[in-house]
């Protein structure tokens, strides 16, 4: 079972102070680019793992402990984040 993108946004911003929701992803295994959103995320684990809609790669995977935020993005060939003019 998956949730779409915006079910990690709250962690997401926890760690990185931004939100991450209109952000473009570029999947680092098949180049497709899609808005964070509409990523598939599995939050169910241990911690929370975004996956590409076209080939199911994972593209950021997010662990939070008691003190740390671990986030690994090394599935995401880039992450474009809008910034306000
Ligand atoms: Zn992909």
């Amino acid at each position: 079972m998956f949730v779409d993108g915006n079910a990690a946004a709250g962690p997401l911003a926890e760690a990185l102070g931004i939100d991450l929701t209109t952000a473009v992803v570029t999947c680092a295994g098949c180049g497709v680019s899609g808005v964070f959103a509409e990523t598939r995320v599995y939050d169910q684990g241990p911690g929370v793992v975004a996956r590409c809609r076209s080939c199911e790669a994972v593209l950021i995977r997010l662990v939070r402990t008691a003190t740390d935020a671990w986030l690994d993005l090394r599935g995401a060939r880039s992450v474009r984040i809008p910034l306000a003019p």
